[in-house]
């Protein structure tokens, strides 16, 4: 409201022109040092009318695979493409295999010896793996708790029955399986692990997993007292307590048939590149991503069944596009290519990410470092934690580009919750794990995390855009540096092994 005359109101009239000329003349003196890098635009009501695109009820929270996640990734490839980004070979999109397995409820498991017979019961003493659907039969072979490195003789068809360690994923011992001729595959859980495990192979669930379905067979999780019950009512020696796991082959036989329904969808990644201007260096990239898929449509809570995702991961996408456009008007390129990310399938098992790794668009050994956006919209208003930071030279740079950057009054904090693995939970550990030096920018958890009150209008879109020029600082920084990033030995050890 504008009001006419009156001694106060010109003393508000006054202070307002005061402060309007503070602000010009502070917008004014950013601009000015003669800094073409520095001229670009990344406000707090662009993320907005991103975030609350990207997170609107039309896109039904952006599951993986679904229609909301294909407009999410057309708009980030439009917007890619608009603001000049040039697409990898292949095109901005690349759609990756995804394995829909629905689980039914008509799994049986038999063991045969001779006369003697041993029935298993799904959801008591075995659990469907959502691998291949039909019915096995076959010698039953253990082969204890360490998958072979190298492939065993096929022989007569074999049901392998092996021990489940938590150190070993259970898709290693299918691939192991499935190499070396087997047709079904048992694998026994020990108590400690049979509750994650369980969870994972519920009845009606659907799961997604990546992953080449002509390579895979049926699959069963025993648990370990009902396959010691199941042994002994045939006959067979069982594994002593606290003793080796069995290994060898049997006279006894084993019959397993799966109900499941496979389907192979597709799922989007969507990547833009700016080119280096430097001759050589422009042949590297650093790697900017975000994963854009959400969690969809699930349980209602309070009459709301939309899993927006506005702060995970809106908010990190939100930063991708910014960080493009605000790239692609720069007046003076980096030295080093710049790559824009926006993942999906990260909710499913960083699957996105990991199809990028598998089959990537540009060359991985040319990825000088990897900064992953996921949740940077709500918590505290001037705190990011950076994990990640002591694994490489990453960890110092992003302190002192915060330091040459107090305008953005953004303190940037370590890993604040050391037991949360968050360094593993997102996509930055998929390009960390082959040897890409790697951030995660992350606002923590909150009460609406993962819920379908992670809406749009809770998010702080000011944090958001300093969060993200700082994230933009970073990136130039990394491209315009001399050196590349280089790891921390022992990070680099324990992260990615022999991988790389
Ligand atoms: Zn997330």
């Amino acid at each position: 409201m504008w009001v006419e005359t009156g001694g106060p109101e010109v003393k508000a009239r006054y202070g307002l022109f005061i402060w309007l000329l503070a602000t010009a003349l502070w917008l004014g003196c950013r601009a000015a040092p003669g800094s073409p890098e520095r001229d670009y635009d990344i406000t707090p009501s662009d993320m907005r009318a991103r975030i609350f695109f990207l997170a609107s009820d039309r896109l039904r929270g952006r599951d993986t695979p679904s229609q909301g996640l294909d407009i999410a990734a057309g708009y980030i490839r439009s917007e890619f493409q608009r603001v000049g980004l040039e697409p990898p070979r292949g095109g901005y999109v690349q759609r990756y295999p995804l394995v829909m397995s629905e689980m039914g409820a008509g799994w049986s498991l038999t063991l045969r010896r001779g006369s003697r017979r041993a029935v298993l019961r799904q959801h008591s003493d075995f659990w469907g793996l959502p691998w291949a659907a039909g019915t096995v039969e076959g010698r039953l072979r253990f082969v204890g708790a360490e998958p072979p490195a190298a492939t065993v003789a096929a022989g007569e068809p074999a049901v392998w029955v092996a021990y489940l360690r938590p150190d070993v994923m259970p898709r290693q011992w299918l691939g192991a399986a499935a190499a070396a001729g087997a047709v079904g595959l048992i694998l026994v859980a020990p108590a400690e692990l049979e509750p994650y495990l369980r969870e994972w192979c519920w009845d009606d669930e659907v799961v997604y997993e990546m992953g080449d379905v002509e390579a895979s067979l049926p699959g069963a999780l025993a648990s370990e007292d009902a396959m010691a019950a199941a042994l002994e009512r045939l006959g067979l020696e069982t594994q002593p307590a606290g003793g080796p796991p069995l290994h060898g082959e049997t006279d006894a036989r084993a019959q397993l048939s799966a109900d499941l329904r496979v389907e192979v969808l597709a799922a989007p990644n969507v990547l833009g590149i700016l080119p280096g201007r430097d001759a050589e260096l422009g042949e590297q990239y650093v790697l900017l991503s975000a994963h854009m898929d959400g969690l969809g449509v699930g349980l209602p809570v309070d009459g709301d069944s939309i899993y927006n995702g506005a702060d995970d991961n809106a908010s990190g996408t939100a930063a991708i596009l910014e960080m493009a456009e605000a790239a692609a008007a720069l007046g003076n390129r980096p030295r080093r290519s710049l790559a824009f990310l926006a993942v999906s399938g990260e909710e499913k098992g960083l699957l996105g990410s990991t199809a990028f790794v598998t089959q990537p668009p540009i060359p991985l050994e040319r990825i000088v470092a990897n900064i992953n956006i996921d949740m940077i919209g709500r918590n505290w208003e001037d705190t990011i934690a950076v994990i990640g930071k002591p694994y490489s030279t990453l960890g110092l740079l992003v302190d002192s580009v915060a330091a040459a950057h107090p305008e953005l009054g953004m303190t940037v904090v370590g890993d604040l919750w050391p037991g949360g693995g968050f360094f593993f939970r997102s996509d930055q550990f998929s390009f960390a794990r082959k040897g890409i030096p790697a951030l995660f920018f992350f606002n923590g958890v909150h009460e609406d995390y993962h819920r379908p009150s992670d809406e749009a209008q809770k998010v702080k879109f000011r944090k958001a855009a300093r969060i993200t020029r700082l994230v933009f600082e970073l990136a130039l920084a990394i491209a315009n540096a001399d050196e590349a990033p280089d790891w921390d030995p022992q990070a680099r050890v324990q992260i990615v092994g022999g991988d790389r």
